[in-house]
């Protein structure tokens, strides 16, 4: 084929690919102009997860009617005149790209007045096709409607998700620009409700409550730390408070909500040793620098940023929540005693525990499988079987640390990991009931009263079907709160607080699977979380009958997230080890 210009309407649409993914991204560009507006107040309104409509309406300085259709047009912009600016930019926006792109991809219709004139005008796209100026009488500031979004780019709806996660998208958008701007009154109206209003009189932790809750929010520390021309504001989780991934840390630049950032690494510094491992903070960081130390052009979506010097911006991270965390949170002492009679901190490795330690390693493990024979001059101690197969009867001889349950079998000494092996016990019974379609269910003498976050709430919304499935009774009980009345009966004397927030924490919104996968998924997470856990004394009888459920478990070997429930140190290990065997 020959080389040739691309016709503009292919090279708008592939330009507006870059800026306009989802309806949040239309969501996030309308509200950054209207925020570099200069808005104190600032309304979203959706339908349809914003596939029919995404609308900002704004009381910012508005566009005079004249400037309009300019507006509309790629690379137009009032904040940028020459290349030089571009290191010392003070807006959000800088491209002059995003309503172009906007009206590219769908039905737009932009009405704006500034406070000097009497009428306002209102323009209509369609397509990239610039209609004729009206004027109009409207209030002073801008409201621009997109609807249809993607009716001329098939391919794109294509690629949006379930309306719930779309919402999401949007929800977290719009409440995390409300915390970052709190002086700007934030409004959100989802088909017609209104699910997000803030004050604008300043309060952070307020709007934090609105998005992790009344408890979370007041326990989450606040950090105000400055150092020469780096200021860090905002608030992070006490070490008690975590999560099982990255997807509650939020950092903001400069007013910019950056993802994927460096400093994320930088705050799980801090956090070093203070976490289990696999456990995660939440925080929302509000970072400010001089314009001139961050390259904001350096992403289509402005999503990301480059500090002039990384290392600072990374230290400085590092050093501020540290000093709160630890102001806040001294380190725990003596978290678990076991028998030896020393100490180890969670998720540290006591000298006395070396040996067990390295036999259940998995790393170890897997280097031991990849090197046969290798370097490692001692002979391997391990003898942990993969394979998922029974277990042979054993004899309880105790538990040890309140953590783990000590066994003779015919060959040799078994160490079961009563956490993990609880798990594994409670999946396969769960799931066994759910196979015969029928989970017996405990109703609760009084209904426990649960406030979720908003997007929690949102998630369970979607969810009470499968949870019915699975011997939950759960009911809304006014806005974010839920009454949980019934249990499934296998977790009859949890608490009924901490299995909701299980069936809602860590859900994965980007995956869309089958429902069967759904539920096997949302039991796995109840039974970890329901599961008795390590520092837990269990009497006899409770060992017992925990060895003799496993017993009759098929995959009694790993809990169901693949981590062994036991080791195995065979009669000729320990021979070997004691020298008994074998030349040493
Ligand atoms: P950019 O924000 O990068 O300048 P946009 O395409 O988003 O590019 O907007 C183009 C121009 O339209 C802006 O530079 C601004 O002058 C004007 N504009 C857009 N939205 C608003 C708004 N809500 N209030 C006032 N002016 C606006
Ligand atoms: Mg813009």
């Amino acid at each position: 084929m020959p080389i040739r210009i691309l016709p503009p309407e292919v090279a708008s649409q592939i330009a507006a690919g870059e800026v306009v993914e989802r309806p949040a991204s239309v969501v996030k560009e309308l509200v950054e102009n209207a925020l570099d507006a200069g808005a104190k107040s600032v309304t979203v309104e959706i339908a349809a997860a914003g596939r029919t409509l995404v609308q900002v309406a704004d009381d910012g300085a508005g566009i005079p009617s004249d400037e309009l259709a300019l507006a509309m047009e790629r690379h137009a912009t009032s904040k940028l005149t020459s290349a030089e600016d571009l290191f010392r930019i003070a807006t959000l926006g800088f491209r002059g790209e995003a309503l172009a792109s906007i009206g590219s991809v769908s039905r737009l219709t932009i009405s704006s007045c500034t406070p000097s004139s009497f009428m306002g005008a209102r323009l209509h796209v369609e397509g990239g096709r610039i209609g004729r100026l009206e004027k109009t009488g409207s209030p002073v500031g801008t409201v621009v409607s997109v609807e249809d979004l993607f009716y001329n780019v098939p391919a794109r709806l294509k690629f949006l998700k379930q309306d719930a996660t779309e919402r999401r998208a949007i929800d977290a958008l719009v409440t995390r620009y409300a915390l970052a701007y709190p002086t700007v009154l934030f409004k959100l109206i989802e088909d017609g409700t209104v699910s997000l209003h803030t004050a604008g009189d300043g309060d952070r932790r307020a709007i934090l409550a609105t998005l992790y809750g009344v408890d979370v929010s007041r326990q989450m520390l606040e950090i105000i730390a400055e150092e020469d021309d780096f200021k860090v504001t905002g608030f992070i989780s006490p070490t008690a408070l975590t999560r099982s991934n990255r997807k509650e840390i939020t950092f903001f630049v400069n007013g910019r909500w950056i993802q994927d950032t460096p400093l994320t690494s930088a705050l799980l510094q801090a956090y070093h040793t203070l976490l289990m491992v696999g456990r995660y903070p939440m925080a929302v960081l509000f970072i400010e620098v001089p314009p001139e130390e961050v390259d904001v052009n350096v992403h289509p979506a402005k999503a990301e940023v480059r500090f002039r010097s990384p290392d600072k911006a990374f230290s400085v991270v590092r050093r501020s929540t540290r000093r709160a965390l630890l102001a806040y949170t001294p380190i725990p002492q003596l978290a678990t005693q076991n028998l030896w009679g020393t100490s180890a901190l969670p998720g540290q490795v006591d000298p006395t525990w070396s040996l067990a330690h390295d036999i259940g390693g998995e790393k170890q493990n897997q280097e031991n499988e990849r090197q046969p024979g290798g370097v490692d001059p001692q002979p391997p101690i391990t003898n942990l079987q993969s394979t998922k197969a029974h277990i042979p009867l054993l004899r309880l001889i105790g538990q040890i640390g309140a953590t783990y349950l000590v066994a003779e079998g015919p060959d040799g000494l078994y160490l079961i990991d009563q956490h993990a092996a609880h798990e594994r016990v409670l999946f396969e019974k769960l799931m066994a009931q759910f196979v015969r379609q029928k989970i017996p269910s405990q109703s609760l003498l009084t209904p426990a009263v649960v406030e979720l976050s908003r997007s929690s709430a949102e998630l369970l919304n979607t969810q009470i079907p499968v949870l019915l499935h699975l011997g939950f009774q759960v009911e809304s009980f006014g806005q974010n709160s839920y009454q949980v009345r019934a249990l499934p009966a296998l977790f009859a004397h949890s608490d009924p607080a901490a299995a909701l927030h299980a069936l809602v924490e860590d859900f994965e919104e980007d995956e869309s699977p089958l429902q069967n996968e759904i539920e096997a998924r949302i039991a796995g997470r109840v039974c970890k979380r329901l599961a008795v856990k390590a520092g837990q004394v269990l009497s006899p009888e409770e060992q017992h009958a925990l060895l003799a459920d496993l017993e009759t478990c098929t995959s009694p070997r790993t809990c169901p997230h693949g981590r062994p429930t036991m080791i195995h140190l065979s009669v000729d290990m320990l021979e070997r080890q004691f020298g008994r065997k074998g030349a040493r």
